[in-house]
């Protein structure tokens, strides 16, 4: 594709022939900035890494939008992403104070303001449509609450997200909030909007866009906190650490790669996954073999259920030396063989100078190491943050800290907590009773005509005839 600046791209989503947005280079950070960087605040740690790639947001609009998204109100505390040590060594990031309880709300928050901003230069209206089984749908809403020009319309599962998720979603009272509570499982509500998105005249008329795992402005924002991480475990830049990161889609440590790239001092870069190992066979074996959707397994780390990571396409850009036929040949083994193989090639030598280690965990796994961690340490942590530790535990060197990412807040997931400690697990201020509050929600069977008309009745509709600058996305 031409070249294209931030703001377009921020609300676009694929690239005109289906494939992801990257930057054209990662931009190096020498000695001295880092040094600079060292001391800032969150948000002006998050202005100075993002204006890298933000190259069309004015200097001084971009740090106003930083510092009103990473406040303390948002996330607790000045840190706003704190480091706690477990022992010498070994460390939790804590990425999961944010609205949601999940790390989504680090990147989703700022979404959110840059959407409202850069809407509001262009005078235009954005329609979120997504479908959500739990978390990003819930990001997604907060995030965009109460702004101007955006609506959302999210929809649900009816009936099988757990009471607190639930809860969260459906207790908003924003106008411009719309939970569609569907008749079906997730891929139904998947499909609905795949069956809205490929409709490109509605799309367009609507002003319909999302704000899907493959949105570059997510990843950038998750760069920020791999630095901040560094920054809090460290004490000179001659030292260097590792990060273990709970994968699903690739988004999070694909942020982690990408700050190695900038000149973080990362050692390893740990890729933690469930029994959905498709990450981990990667990084052992060089095969990446997406599964069916039969052989992905529900588990209970269910935000890490998932059978094709759909960020990954960004990485393998970066081992194909951004050789744009070399990505193009290796996607199209995938879609005619169903995996592809870089062992012995090219990518394999660049791969193995990208610090990746991997492992994955199953269900007794994650029971067990939120039993030791609460016994060792005092501390609960959720179960995608526990397969974290667990396959961090492997990778440990002597002189370098591992940071492990915390992904959610264990009170999201009262079941897998109350099997491993026998206790409720803890509930942040705020939080209580938020399943009695009343709740706002639509009911609707699976259909595609019926979702259109809600949408099209509480949209305004452009003239067929409007150009619209935003392409279509996942
Ligand atoms: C989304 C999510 C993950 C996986 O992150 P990716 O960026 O998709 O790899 C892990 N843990 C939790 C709690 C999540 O919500």
């Amino acid at each position: 594709m031409p070249p294209a600046r931030f703001t377009e791209i921020l609300l676009g989503g694929l690239a005109p022939d289906g494939g992801l947005v990257v930057p054209e280079h990662y931009p190096r950070v020498d000695a001295a900035t880092l040094a600079r960087w060292r001391s800032l605040p969150y948000a002006d740690l998050a202005f100075e890494i993002l204006r890298l790639y933000a190259d069309d947001l004015p200097a001084a609009k971009l740090r106003a939008i930083c510092r009103r998204t990473y406040t303390a109100e948002v996330f607790g505390s000045d840190d706003v992403t704190p480091l706690v040590e477990l022992e010498p060594g070994l460390a939790l990031l804590k990425l999961s104070n944010g609205p949601t309880l999940a790390f989504k709300d680090v990147a989703m928050q700022l979404l959110g303001a840059l959407f409202e901003h850069v809407l509001r230069e262009q005078n235009r209206e954005l329609n979120i449509l997504g479908a959500t089984s739990g978390d990003t749908g819930s990001a997604a809403e907060y995030a965009m609450r109460g702004r101007a020009a955006i609506q959302v319309f999210m929809l649900s599962p009816y009936g099988r997200m757990s009471a607190f998720q639930t809860a969260q979603m459906y207790s908003l009272a924003d106008a411009n909030v719309f939970n569609i509570a569907v008749d079906g499982v997730f891929d139904e509500c998947q499909d609905l909007v795949k069956a809205v998105s490929n409709d490109l005249l509605f799309k367009r008329r609507h002003s319909i866009g999302s704000v899907n795992s493959i949105n570059w402005a997510r990843v950038a924002a998750q760069i920020v906190y791999y630095f901040k991480g560094f920054f809090a475990a460290t004490r000179a830049n001659d030292e260097r650490v590792s990060f273990a990161v709970p994968s699903g889609n690739f988004g999070n440590v694909l942020a982690g790669h990408i700050a190695r790239q900038m000149g973080l001092p990362v050692s390893r870069l740990v890729v933690a996954t469930n029994e959905n190992d498709v990450l981990d066979e990667f990084v052992r074996t060089g095969r990446y073999r997406p599964r069916a959707a039969a052989e992905t397994h529900h588990t209970s780390s269910p935000s890490m259920d998932i059978s094709k990571a759909s960020n990954f396409e960004r990485f393998v850009f970066d081992l194909a030396a951004h050789d744009p036929a070399r990505v193009r040949a290796l996607w199209s083994a995938l879609e005619r063989e169903g995996q592809f193989d870089i062992a012995g090639s090219a990518e394999a030598e660049r791969f193995a100078a990208c610090g990746f280690a991997s492992g994955s965990s199953t269900h007794a796994d994650r029971v067990a190491t939120i039993r030791a961690t609460h016994e060792r340490y005092g501390v609960v942590v959720d179960p995608h943050t526990a397969d974290g530790l667990r396959v961090a535990r492997d990778w440990r060197e002597p002189g370098v800290t591992m940071i492990c990412l915390e992904t959610a807040q264990p009170a999201k997931f009262a079941d897998t907590i109350r099997e491993a400690i026998g206790a409720e697990p803890p509930r942040p201020a705020g939080y209580e009773g938020i399943e009695s509050l009343p709740q706002r929600f639509e009911r609707m069977p699976a259909d595609v005509e019926r979702l259109k008309r809600y949408i099209a009745e509480r949209t305004e509709a452009l003239p067929s005839s409007v150009d619209c600058r935003w392409r279509a996305d996942g």
